[in-house]
């Protein structure tokens, strides 16, 4: 799955060949993706010059004069910009013909990816009521924790909350929490101020490490479970159940907390 560092690096990737363009016409081979394709993108982008693209979560805008696209990977999907002629596949399911010549092409097997849009002006319900960047500066540990008191849910769960913070997926809270000496079943309302600053100043590292690595080579394999394979060999704990710890060489212990496989050193973290 895509997480915010590819998406990120696909927004580098897809801006100096979108940016002043204009959509000349969509190419729709399937409308159905996670959700339809609403009729409005296919009504108001198709004229409009491209003013920009930006990131937000896991959402790439692309802005124009009467709103803004709103384009989600999903699962597997992927953006890429290619020669007008290149033939399209069965999982090629939607081409945005711009001015250049070239096309912006949606390819996503699972269909979990979306194509929306956002009126100018408005707030569309998917990124309403969502946690700040985590790389703006409005994410620290003091965020971390005042909206943590009192709550019992383990602190990974916490980290992995839209509405606390967005984009920190399931590899990069189990590495942050690691770096942080966290033990992510803790209860969230139980760690101070200074460890959230900490885990938060790691958040931000290995997130920004990430998208440094990926801007390199942006056309990495990506192993089967979403993990980069330039970041592969740079985790601490991530998918490494069994193995020695790379600081205490105690055995990496796996559990599951909400349904998704967390890693951890009992040694290191507490
Ligand atoms: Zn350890």
């Amino acid at each position: 799955m895509p997480e915010l560092p590819e998406v990120e690096t696909t927004r580098r990737g897809l801006a100096p060949h979108l940016i002043g363009q204009r959509v000349v016409a969509l190419d729709i081979r399937q409308p159905r993706l996670r959700w339809p394709i609403p009729r409005a993108l296919c009504t108001q982008l198709p004229g409009q010059r491209i003013e920009g693209i930006e990131r937000r979560a896991k959402y790439l805008l692309v802005h124009t004069e009467p709103g803004s696209a709103l384009l989600h990977l999903g699962m597997s999907g992927s953006l890429r910009v290619l020669p007008g002629s290149t033939p399209a596949g069965l999982h090629d399911h939607v081409d945005w013909r711009l001015g250049s010549g070239q096309v912006l092409r949606f390819t996503d097997p699972r269909r979990f990816g979306s194509q929306l849009w956002q009126p100018r002006g408005e707030t569309h319900e998917l990124l309403a009521g969502l946690g700040p960047e985590p790389l703006s500066a409005d994410f620290d540990g003091d965020l971390l924790w005042t909206r943590s008191r009192g709550r019992k849910a383990a602190v990974k769960l916490f980290l992995m909350d839209q509405a606390i913070v967005v984009g920190v997926g399931n590899i990069y809270a189990s590495e942050a929490l690691f770096a942080a000496g966290i033990h992510p079943k803790r209860a969230a309302g139980s760690v101070s101020r200074e460890r959230y600053a900490r885990l938060a100043l790691e958040v931000k590292r290995i997130l920004a490490h990430a998208i440094k690595r990926g801007g390199t080579t942006l056309r990495d394999f990506i192993s089967p479970d979403g993990v980069p394979g330039y970041f592969e060999q740079e985790l601490f704990v991530y998918g490494r159940a069994g193995e020695a710890c790379k600081v205490c060489s105690a055995p990496i212990r796996a559990s599951v907390i909400g349904q998704r496989s967390t890693f951890f050193c009992t040694h290191c973290q507490r």
